[in-house]
């Protein structure tokens, strides 16, 4: 019982006789202190760990096809619907609106996994946890200002375990790996999202086969491999990564963890809505600005937003989501423009923000629906814009994005120009990994210690 009391009950009933007098009170008596724990544990202070060792209810129902519709049964591992699209998580949430409330929310600790009840993982012991800390939001009001007077709130990801958001899809896909019995998890990645599997797979003792491309940032090959995966890279995209991932699960029988290949990513980029919609008093920005590849993120936190409002933590407002790539990688700025509802690969794919350098996504449909049911829009920005946003927000705030999210400030600041949104909007953008993790520029300046120093220079 953990050094904590007995019940008081327990005494009472020892020395009791007939098996089933004696189950009967045996159940009793289980309730009881189940009771008498949670009470306890109520009255008690809280713990960092609370959320990862306390059993909450959870209300997952069936899965769903996120194109078709049909249905498929929860706590069995599955891939993709009969009509070979992502499938959604999907819950009780009437359930959840009777279980939760926003003041015993406040009462957990500050992690992903204080929103378990709108999670999947069904059993504490199956929680696979390196510390998701929340991430702060962190406001930009100098170069708010210099624009007229905007509200600019950076989501900054890169402090989460393997420094980047794919922690929250991973661990998810993870966890529930575990609960589900799977051994071997393969995935095809440009860098992050490998590194964050390795890492969780690793933690569990879950096998991990994964492939990039040749050109991945040589900080990812290194961790990936370091965090126990074996790690290949191979001479192509990351489409071309996910054949090989796909070829093999009948050969190898590892289970395909593609990004939307797998159902529990999008449940874990999902708690970013949960988080900065609690983080802003239950409120939501009025737009969101969203790196998007293969858009997991994007997909997860509309999830998550009509999750919220049917559960009544918060009201029919939506932020416009707006949908950010690479003008050398930007297949849903394409479909986009076109009004089509799916997306063409996009051929000889480059841009330095490797994380959204994916030329075909499962979910482009999602992807595309969320922007346009939120009167949003998608935009691209190249490279050399990016860069300089990157060196804007780092020499004039102080904070270092990584490419992917100077993208988002360099789109920021495009839709400013062209009117797409407006000075008073209250904007959040998405920095989903440590500018640490990246080329950064060499600097060249030095001082001779033995020569006479000239202090005027300083
Ligand atoms: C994966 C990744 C993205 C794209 O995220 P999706 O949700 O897959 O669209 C953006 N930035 C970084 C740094 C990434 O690693």
């Amino acid at each position: 019982m953990n050094g904590r009391d007995a019940a008081p009950g327990l005494v009472a009933l020892r020395g009791s006789s007939s098996g089933a007098m004696r189950r009967m009170k045996r159940t009793w008596v289980t309730g009881l202190i189940a009771k008498y724990e949670n009470k306890k544990r109520e009255e008690e202070p809280m713990h960092d760990n609370d959320n990862l060792t306390i059993e909450r209810p959870t209300f997952v129902t069936h899965l769903e096809c996120a194109m078709e519709g049909d249905h498929y049964a929860a706590d069995q591992v599955h891939n993709l619907s009969k009509a070979g699209k992502p499938l959604l998580v999907r819950y009780d949430l009437a359930g959840v609106k009777k279980a939760l409330t926003k003041d015993a929310l406040a009462q957990r600790p500050g992690d992903m996994w204080r929103y378990r009840e709108l999670l999947p993982v069904r059993k504490c012991k199956d929680i696979v946890s390196l510390g998701e800390v929340t991430t702060p939001l962190i406001r930009l009001p100098k170069l708010g200002k210099k624009f007229g007077g905007g509200e600019i709130i950076v989501k900054d990801e890169g402090r989460l375990p393997t420094g980047s958001f794919k922690a929250r899809g991973l661990v998810m896909a993870v966890s529930m790996g575990k609960a589900l019995g799977i051994k071997h998890m393969a995935m095809p990645t440009n860098g992050n999202a490998g590194a964050a599997l390795a890492a969780y797979a690793t933690s569990c003792g879950i096998k991990t086969t994964i492939f990039c491309p040749a050109d991945t940032p040589e900080v990812n090959v290194s961790e990936i491999e370091l965090q126990g995966a074996t790690v290949y890279r191979v001479n192509g995209y990351i489409d071309d990564c996910g054949k090989i991932v796909g070829e093999g699960k009948a050969k190898v029988g590892w289970f395909d963890t593609s990004t939307l290949k797998e159902p529990y990513r999008i449940e874990g980029k999902k708690t970013m809505g949960l988080e900065l919609a609690e983080q802003l008093g239950w409120d939501v920005p009025d737009v969101i600005f969203y790196p998007t590849g293969g858009g997991t993120g994007l997909i997860g936190m509309w999830k998550a937003f009509d999750e919220l409002e049917k559960i009544g933590f918060i009201g029919s407002k939506r932020p416009r989501m707006v949908a950010v790539q690479a003008s050398g990688c930007a297949p849903m700025v394409r479909a986009y423009d076109a009004g089509t509802e799916h997306a063409t690969r996009w051929e000889d794919a480059h841009t330095i923000a490797s994380g959204i350098r994916v030329p075909q996504a499962i979910g482009d449909f999602l992807i595309l629906r969320a922007v346009r049911e939120s009167k949003g829009f998608a935009i691209a920005v190249d490279d050399d814009k990016i860069s300089s946003a990157l060196n804007e927000v780092a020499r004039e705030e102080g904070l270092l994005l990584c490419p992917e999210g100077a993208a988002t400030y360099a789109a920021y600041k495009d839709s400013l120009a062209d009117g797409r949104v407006s000075k008073g909007d209250r904007v959040m953008l998405f920095n989903c990994a440590t500018g640490l993790k990246y080329p950064l520029p060499p600097v060249t300046r030095t001082l001779d210690r033995h020569k006479p120093i000239d202090y005027t220079q300083f």
